[in-house]
């Protein structure tokens, strides 16, 4: 039974040197309209697959570049498609879009969880990104949000930024914690190949900081936030208790979920499928009453053991003992490291571990 529904909006006014997600820069109403008909027909052609639906997130792109009657008009589509109401609605929301009036008719669509792209709270470190927001605007929209009465914010933090100090991290700490955040996600920087800012990388023209201070980094942003209640219950999120995220619960838990939307991914029936990368193409698709779907994946039961530690691993609670028999001596030595703790026949990473989760997986795997 399909639990989630993903639906990528594939528009941004600017696009950040950093980024390698899919999305064109447009600002155009009539395109954001045949996209939300384009969307919601593809959600049609799955109509009949089982659905037990719980939760709905709209991910970008940047969703709240379009006005929240359009999302509200997505998920109501939505809910008349499957016949369900989800419990979570997830919008991601850029510090300078949404104001008090646009977060309150968010709410009144239904939408009751929200995950801003703060990124740092510093405007220099800001600048270091390309973003276009300014740390007024971040915390404008945090407030403005909670105050029209999502209580369920999450905040976007990136870490590792060029020029960017252990100093400066500690300062984002303390002014998230003043502020009635409930979820934080913090990403490393990454220099992906094909994007501006993978290309300034290889040509030395934009230094990351060395792999012992983003550690650092890491462990500050992880003792910080678990002081303070927030758990680390995967690898690059924490959450105060009953406020972890159930949509992505589902991605790491291996539940089936279908994405909508140009290169969303889906998991459903054994099998991982990607649409369609070009806006273009998927459109014409779905005027054709096709499919756009042009990857697909057979999950067989080597694939799924893989999988499962893996993305097990990410999550706090861990793997179970069995799913890596014959690897006791190797799991011993990591015990004796300090880099995974053993207890009640399962395996799970320590904050140390985490910082060579992929060796540890590589190696289990
Ligand atoms: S706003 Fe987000 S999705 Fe859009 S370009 Fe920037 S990082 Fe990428």
């Amino acid at each position: 039974m399909i639990k989630g529904i993903y639906v990528h909006i594939p528009f941004c006014s600017l696009k950040c040197p950093y980024c390698d997600f899919t999305s064109i820069t447009v600002d155009n109403q009539n395109l954001f309209k045949e996209y939300i008909k384009a969307v919601l027909k593809e959600l049609r052609m799955y109509r009949n697959w089982g659905f037990n639906l719980q939760t709905v997130y709209f991910g970008g792109g940047t969703p709240s570049l379009l006005p929240p009657e359009m999302i509200g008009e997505i998920l109501e589509g939505i809910r008349n498609t499957v016949k369900s109401m989800p419990v979570e609605v997830t919008v991601e929301v850029n510090p300078e879009t949404y104001r008090y009036q646009q977060f309150k008719r968010l709410r009144e669509s239904g939408i009751n969880r929200i995950s801003i792209g703060v990124q740092t709270f510093q405007d220099r470190m800001l600048k270091m990104l390309g973003r276009e927001h300014s740390v007024k605007d971040s915390l404008q929209a945090i407030e403005e949000a909670f105050d029209a009465g999502i209580g369920n914010i999450s905040v976007d933090l990136i870490y590792g930024i060029q020029g960017q100090t252990v100093r400066e991290i500690e300062r984002d700490l303390k002014i998230l914690e003043k502020l009635p955040v409930k979820h934080v996600s913090a990403y490393m920087l990454t220099a992906y190949e094909g994007t501006p800012l993978g290309q300034l990388v290889k040509e030395k023209r934009y230094f990351l900081p060395d792999e012992e201070t983003v550690n650092e980094m890491f462990l500050i942003i992880d003792s910080f936030l678990e002081e303070r209640g927030f758990l680390r219950y995967e690898i690059s999120n924490w959450a105060k208790t009953n406020y972890q995220c159930k949509h992505n619960l589902f991605y790491w838990e291996r539940e089936e979920f279908l994405g909508i939307g140009v290169s969303a991914w889906s998991f459903v029936k054994s099998k991982r499928f990607g649409n369609i990368k070009n806006l273009s193409i998927y459109l014409k698709r779905i005027k054709e009453n096709k499919k756009p779907v042009e990857f697909v994946e057979f999950i067989d039961a080597d694939e799924e053991k893989k999988e499962k530690i893996f993305l097990g691993l990410r999550l706090r609670k861990g793997i179970e003992l069995n799913l890596v028999k014959g690897k006791e001596e190797f799991l011993k030595r990591l015990e004796n490291e300090g880099l995974v703790e053993i207890r009640n026949g399962r395996v799970c990473l320590t904050p140390k571990g985490v910082l060579v989760s992929n060796y540890i997986s590589a190696e289990l795997i």
